[in-house]
């Protein structure tokens, strides 16, 4: 069995009768959990409410880089009661984004420290609430909101593991995440013809350092792109990274589920 461990169920992009044969289709395909991230205040109980219906649904609460203009500044003390529910299994969706534009009326300077500031924070809440959190980088080129995201990390990393989801960069790069406690995850990109890079990283990584996930509804895989995204298709992600290495889907499952396990302390 896989676990879907980053999945945005909640999204405006599925109407709620969907999400129930989404799930359904999920559970047949095997991917037996999934695990749905808000983005922003609208999310955080419509996430809630999910895991609450739905048996293998788990909800991690955050605020994405790229909502930090629309949340209240104490957004983050207004997300610590919801902790306490037992389906939350970490902090997220998290990180920095520097490739989208500042909102109108805001400075990319401005824009990019409201970012640090909201992720410090949630690392702050997450070892205070003794959770793991789930981290998004994009530039436009370079790497400054990973090495960013990185700096912050190396403040909590004694006390929070973080997973850098869709992970684009180098072993080299993972190497820095890796040497933090921390983990990196793999989503529907790497089936891309033109992905190259993220496959040689698949295919070096060690089994026990990455999770596997389809950020649904976003980066629907091959064979199945032109579609929207769903969590049954992490089975199409594990089908390419098993042969990639070479190695049995079983012997994948057993990795992945296991590391899911413990980052997600399910
Ligand atoms: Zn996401």
């Amino acid at each position: 069995m896989f676990t879907d461990t980053h999945c945005h169920l909640a999204s405006h992009r599925y109407t709620p009768s969907e999400v129930a044969e989404i799930v359904t289709r999920s559970l047949d395909a095997g991917v037996k959990r999934q695990i749905t991230l808000a983005t922003g205040m609208d999310d955080l109980q419509s996430s809630l409410h999910l895991a609450e219906s739905y048996d293998s649904v788990y909800a991690c609460l955050g605020i994405h880089p790229c909502d930090v203009t629309h949340a209240p500044d104490d957004a983050i003390t207004q997300i610590e009661p919801m902790l306490q529910h037992p389906k939350v299994v970490a902090i997220g969706e998290s990180g920095l984004d520097y490739y989208h534009p500042a909102p109108e009326g805001w400075s990319e300077a401005d824009y990019h420290q409201r970012q640090r500031d909201f992720l410090t924070q949630q690392f702050a809440l997450a070892a205070e609430q003794n959770l793991n959190i789930c981290l998004h980088t994009r530039d436009q080129s370079g790497s400054a909101s990973f090495d960013d995201c990185i700096k912050i990390y190396k403040q909590y990393a004694s006390q929070v593991k973080a997973v850098f989801h869709c992970f684009p960069g180098s072993p080299e790069q993972a190497q820095t995440i890796f040497d933090l406690g921390g983990l990196v995850s793999f989503t529907g990109n790497v089936t891309f013809k033109s992905a190259k890079q993220i496959q040689a990283t698949a295919n070096a990584l060690p089994l026990g350092s990455f999770m596997l996930e389809t950020d649904a509804p976003y980066l629907t895989p091959e064979p199945h792109r032109g579609t929207k995204n769903e969590p049954m298709h992490v089975a199409s992600i594990a089908a390419c990274i098993a042969a990639l290495r070479g190695i049995s889907l079983d012997e994948l499952a057993h990795a992945t589920e296991s590391t899911a396990n413990a980052f997600y302390k399910l």
